[in-house]
């Protein structure tokens, strides 16, 4: 694909044991099906690429693997499965016994390792909404303890493991996803700082740039996150999704089953009733900024909406001059 040079695409590659909930993360954060449905998900058996270019800014592709994979098999083409990979995310079902997660982590991060030592390794340790807070605790040190051991002992001092506890039954999932996805996004500290100049100047709480299929944030300013103020702001991509696909599609575009009819006039203000008021403007087709401010702040619209333009003008400008900067030189992919 001419259009998308795959070197734009930083690649995540899901991993686990079966049954570790890989498929189902997958479904909730990409394809938006509601937790409980993930029940009757078949339990997969085969490789499965799943390439999420077109809805998802965040372009980058799961590789969905049955938790028997043998990495010994000479079938088994580690360089063109690993050479390309962003981030390697491992899942463990922490409701399950998880000694097997252990050794299987160990044997793929340390395959990983050896053909790409730029990949970011990550472990969620999942299925964590069944189990009390001090579980959760006890079971992150544990694994962290014993992972990061078997990693020394088999010799390998470099490697560094990111810990999250996830779910597919609340935002932490998206959270994890999110600060997986922002490692990858080399233009982050850009973002960060136009979102931080932008909120100076306009009275803003708190802003989010928003891969909007997927409900990642992709940047967000240095002011810390707060789970509830993120949980709101998904919750607003929603019924702002729902809204326009209700009434947004015109039938031409129904016709040419066009999926969103979020586009780049897309833009919303919801009030809320503790004088806070909740702001989303699109950026273009896949992103979207959305911004909480306190009420007695929104009294200058318009001066909110302009410097929103000359912040949307600077995100084209990163991207452009990094696709640009990219066609010269493919190799600085990895810094
Ligand atoms: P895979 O074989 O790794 O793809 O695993 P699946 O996605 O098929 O998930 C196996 C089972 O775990 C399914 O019944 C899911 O409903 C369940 N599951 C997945 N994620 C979670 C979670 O966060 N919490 C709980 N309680 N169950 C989950």
């Amino acid at each position: 694909n001419n259009e998308n040079p795959e070197y734009l695409k930083p690649k995540i590659i899901l991993f686990g044991l079966r049954r570790s909930g890989k498929s189902s993360i997958q479904k909730v954060v990409f394809h938006k099906m509601s937790p409980n449905e993930t029940l009757f998900l078949e339990s997969t058996n085969k490789i499965v690429k799943e390439d999420i270019n077109n809805s998802s800014f965040v372009q980058f592709q799961i590789w969905d693997f049955p938790g028997q994979i043998d990495f010994f098999d000479p079938t088994f083409d580690s360089e063109l499965i690993f050479g390309d990979c962003g981030a390697l995310v491992f899942v463990i079902d922490a409701q399950d016994d998880y000694l097997d997660a252990l050794t299987k982590l160990n044997q793929t991060v340390t395959k990983a390792y050896k053909v790409n030592s730029r990949i970011k390794f990550e472990v969620f340790i999942h299925k964590v909404d069944g189990v009390s807070d001090d579980f959760k605790i006890e079971s992150q040190r544990d694994i962290h303890q014993r992972a990061t051991d078997d990693l020394q002992d088999a010799g390998f001092h470099d490697i560094h493991l990111s810990f999250h506890l996830t779910s597919i039954y609340d935002h932490s999932i998206f959270e994890a996803f999110s600060k997986v996805v922002q490692k990858l996004i080399p233009q982050l500290p850009t973002l960060e700082n136009l979102l931080n100049i932008l909120i100076t100047n306009s009275g803003i709480e708190k802003a989010f740039l928003f891969d909007v299929v997927s409900k990642i944030y992709i940047a967000t300013d240095s002011a810390p996150v707060d789970m509830q103020t993120y949980e709101l702001c998904c919750d607003m991509i929603d019924v702002v999704i729902d809204l326009s696909d209700i009434y947004g599609l015109t039938v031409e575009a129904r016709q040419n089953q066009e999926l969103s009819a979020f586009d780049n006039k897309s833009s919303s203000l919801i009030k809320l009733n503790n004088s806070t008021i909740l702001y989303l403007k699109e950026v273009n087709r896949f992103l979207a900024l959305v911004c909480i401010l306190r009420e007695e702040n929104f009294t200058k619209q318009g001066v909110i909406d302009y410097n929103f333009l000359v912040f949307r003008e600077g995100i084209s400008k990163v991207f452009e001059l990094r696709s640009k900067k990219l066609e010269h030189n493919t190799d600085d992919l990895s810094d």
